[in-house]
């Protein structure tokens, strides 16, 4: 693939597939004052990713997405070419939120011949999607370092709809001294809860059905663990209704500390209830927050 040797401009939007034009666009903005804010994406955009780009815009006047579907984060028998893809799409709905960079890069420019790096996240990038997705979160740590030291934008947007990621990237941050600010934006939903994905494309609509039940039982078990109860009996009592509820597998169905994703056992700090399940093609993940149990006084 080759980079275009300048942006291009597509419904208002200048598009850039080179590193170099990125920097030079962020490193204007920088000498004019401007604060930058990045959201990194796969494409195939629909209301989560764009509830992103508002926050990023809420929070600062210059706002760049990536949209790049990274090999790295896909094994070999997974969806990478099947993922959905939609530039014209997309670059129509970030020209009507006023974005003002799109950068799309090519395979070779964010991986190019010899590349040998590989960043990982020991802690919150073992366990829960990890267990099933071995390769998973060391693609996208490595991606997500490479876009904000391209970048280096004021402040990178991502959704809690990838819970786990989003601890990962926090992590990362910190941990490589990155000078940015990580920000979190809740899961937006469909009218009946099935958490927004590009994935959800694949579901029939027998399996959609089934699905819009995955969110209603993450609130149960929440709100269980809310009301005092154990995590090993609320999701006891989670895993057998999943189990009914029609989904192929469970990946898995856990009680996990909000910020550093260790189990708990009672949520006397916030907590996070979070799932994955497979039915058909599609591999579905949710969470939902559960806000630490107040012990009664006496
Ligand atoms: P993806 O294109 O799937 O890699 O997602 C790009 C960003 O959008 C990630 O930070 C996701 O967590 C976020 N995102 C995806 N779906 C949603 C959603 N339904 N609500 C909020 N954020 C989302």
């Amino acid at each position: 693939m080759t980079a275009r040797r300048s942006p291009s401009l597509a419904q208002g939007v200048v598009r850039v597939e080179t590193v170099a034009n990125l920097r030079r666009a962020v490193g204007v903005w920088r000498a004019d004052g401007h604060r930058v804010g990045l959201v990194p994406t796969m494409g195939a955009l629909h209301a989560g990713h764009l509830a992103l780009v508002e926050e990023a815009r809420r929070r600062c006047p210059r706002v760049v997405v990536s949209v790049f579907v990274n090999p790295a984060q896909f094994a070999p028998a997974e969806d990478f070419d099947e993922y959905p893809r939609d530039e014209a799409g997309d670059m129509a709905k970030l020209a009507a939120l006023g974005v003002d960079l799109v950068f799309a890069p090519g395979r070779d420019e964010i991986y190019p011949a010899g590349f040998a790096t590989t960043v990982t996240v020991a802690g919150a990038g073992a366990g829960l999607c990890a267990a099933t997705r071995p390769h998973f979160f060391a693609g996208v740590a490595t991606v997500v370092t490479k876009l904000l030291v391209q970048c280096l934008p004021d402040v990178a947007v991502f959704g809690e709809k990838d819970y786990q990621q989003l601890v990962v990237v926090r992590r990362l941050a910190r941990d490589l001294d990155i000078p940015v600010e990580i920000v979190g934006v809740p899961t937006v939903r469909e009218a009946d809860g099935l958490a927004m994905s590009s994935r959800n494309a694949y579901l029939t609509p027998d399996e959609r059905r089934i699905a819009g039940g995955l969110n209603v039982l993450l609130a149960d078990v929440a709100g269980r663990v809310a009301r005092g109860e154990a995590a090993s009996g609320a999701l006891a009592w989670g895993r057998q209704r999943l189990a009914g509820m029609g989904f192929d597998s469970i990946d898995y169905l856990e009680l996990r500390d909000a910020e550093t994703l260790e189990p708990v056992e009672r949520a006397t700090r916030p907590a996070r209830v979070l799932a994955a399940v497979r039915i058909g093609g599609a591999r579905l993940i949710d969470n939902r927050p559960v806000a630490p149990v107040v012990e009664a006084a006496g």
